[in-house]
């Protein structure tokens, strides 16, 4: 049963757990590549993830666009609509050591990218 994702509520996700962020979800080094639209992490604990930032726009933890990727499983076509293709990066910032805050090409910027969610993403 998927009933439990509902009533969890649809904020603070991101920033539950706070406390727990060691080497692995650790920058050491952190490039953001606007040109290629591409960041690259290396990681405290010498491994290195690298993401494209329109895999990141598809993967935002924001609300809105969490709601949009829940809703596309009610109406497949919402899928191509949300589909962030063309939406670039135009700058970036760090949110305290835990996170870091992108400003996109069509003027998104909620989203912030916990760094235990990214090294999650980039190890499966
Ligand atoms: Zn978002």
């Amino acid at each position: 049963m998927s009933d439990d994702q509902k009533s969890s509520g649809d904020t603070g996700a991101a920033h539950s757990g706070r406390g727990a962020y060691d080497d692995a979800s650790t920058p050491r080094d952190l490039k953001i590549k606007l040109k290629e639209q591409r960041l690259v992490i290396d990681w405290k604990d010498g491994e290195r993830s690298e993401f494209t930032l329109a895999q990141l726009r598809r993967a935002c933890p924001c609300a809105t666009c969490r709601g949009e990727r829940e809703h596309a499983d009610e109406n497949p076509l919402k899928i191509l609509k949300a589909d962030p293709t063309g939406v670039r990066v135009t700058s970036a910032r760090l949110m305290g050591n835990y996170a870091i805050q992108f400003d996109w090409s069509d003027g998104h910027n909620t989203g912030i990218f916990d760094f235990r969610m990214l090294r999650a993403m980039g190890t499966c």
